[in-house]
């Protein structure tokens, strides 16, 4: 048997396979979890001009000032301002012509048309320079960044209605097993409820692709083969179960049959080790098949280390791996066998506590943890308290 690669090997293999989608437009107001596919320059600046940061007087020269005007957002003063003089002025409001500090509304001392104060700020003083944000033709995000929310209203701020990002990857997720119950509120003893697909649906929906859900489909050749056909127009096809070398695991067979090539199979990784990729010439490109385990937390662990990122990586994304962070381990953990393992952990105060089981099925322990921490092959029993690294899968 061909020996198992290692993750970083493996991850490098698939995402070098990943299909280049085709850019479009869309509006910026739309692009949130979407990659940027262009060096996105600001077509403006920002402020346009010197603001005030606070409500109070624009003034010129040492006071008292006469008050001539008012300057609020939106509204400026069109005068000149010359010593001796200011105008009311509110956040956001620019600085007249000549005025070069403003005076907070409450150091300042009115009498009718007459401002004074006790201390005259110093030049400058609570203004925002013209263009401190950011000038035109800055680079604001670079290409392959990911939208977010700040992002969004930074391209806006910059001028820009519409962005270019690659166009949302079309993902089909097929789930296998003759025991799959579709309907989860009808599932006779013998069955149990096919939760891979939603879960593979839902893991997905951050990124924005197309998701198609052609399962869940029996362990028999016609009925996967039927299912494969509508595979084809995906970008990406996301099998789990069926994987092994069991009896009634068909699914590398009927992908064979479907015209797929499997480009490796097999990661050093516990859970997840069956893992496998494989390629297929369609008319409109290359598509790309990841197939994952039957069992949940395998199917969760390797779609989060290889399914995602494959995605990430098609919709042009620059950094498509998950996020590295470091943890401190809050319980003595037992020493690892020869697969890297990523365990199911919660973090708690004092440190990342092993969610109840470990088992590969253990969907009910997946499902309290909140990250994953990543232990190499062969690493000895660890204290609490040593140091650790994995990967935060939620927050709260
Ligand atoms: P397999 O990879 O097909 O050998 O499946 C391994 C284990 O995962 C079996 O116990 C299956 O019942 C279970 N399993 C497979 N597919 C799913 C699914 N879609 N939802 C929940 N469990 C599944
Ligand atoms: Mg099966």
């Amino acid at each position: 048997m061909e020996e198992a690669l290692a993750l970083e090997e493996a991850q490098g293999r698939l995402l070098a396979l990943a299909p280049v989608l085709p850019d479009e437009t869309i509006p910026a107001e739309a692009a949130l979890g979407r990659y940027l596919a262009e060096d996105l320059h600001a077509a403006r600046t920002q402020p346009p001009a010197d603001l005030s940061a606070m409500d109070g007087y624009a003034l010129c020269g040492p006071g008292p000032w006469l008050r001539i005007g008012e300057s609020r957002a939106g509204v400026p003063y069109a005068g000149v301002l010359t010593h001796g003089e200011c105008v009311r002025i509110s956040t956001g409001g620019h600085l007249p012509t000549g005025a070069d500090r403003v005076l907070l509304q409450e150091d300042a001392v009115v009498a009718g048309d007459v401002v004074s104060t006790s201390e005259l700020p110093p030049a400058g003083r609570h203004v925002r320079p013209r263009g401190f944000d950011f000038t035109a033709g800055t680079l604001l995000i670079a290409r392959g960044t990911l939208m977010t929310p700040a992002r969004i209203a930074l391209a806006i701020a910059g001028g820009r209605a519409t962005l270019l990002a690659a166009r949302p990857a079309r993902v089909a997720i097929l789930d296998t097993g003759d025991e799959l119950a579709s309907d989860p509120a009808n599932c006779a003893p013998h069955q149990i409820p096919a939760s891979n697909g939603a879960m593979l649906a839902a893991m997905l929906a951050p990124l924005g692709c197309e998701v198609m859900r052609l399962g869940p489909v029996g362990d028999d050749h016609d009925k996967l083969a039927a299912a494969l056909a509508k595979a084809e127009g995906a970008d990406i096809l996301i099998t789990s179960g069926g994987a092994s070398v069991g009896d009634h695991d068909l699914v590398q067979a009927a992908l064979g049959r479907w015209g797929a090539q499997i480009a490796f199979w097999r990661v050093a990784i516990k859970p997840g080790k069956p893992m496998m990729v494989a390629t297929r010439a369609s008319p409109t490109g290359i598509q790309l098949v990841v197939g994952l385990p039957g069992n949940p937390v395998s199917c969760f662990v390797t779609a989060f280390l290889f399914a995602l990122p494959l995605v990430r990586a098609s919709m042009g994304a620059r950094a498509p791996l998950p996020e590295r962070h470091a943890f401190v381990a809050g319980e003595d953990l037992p020493a690892v066998g020869k697969r890297r393992e990523f365990l199911r952990a919660v973090r708690k105060p004092d440190g990342a506590r092993l969610v109840g089981s470990q088992d590969s099925s253990a969907l009910a322990a997946l499902a309290s943890a909140d990250c994953l921490i990543d232990r190499a092959a062969g690493s000895p029993p660890l204290a609490a308290g040593s140091a650790l690294s994995g990967f935060i899968l939620h927050n709260g």
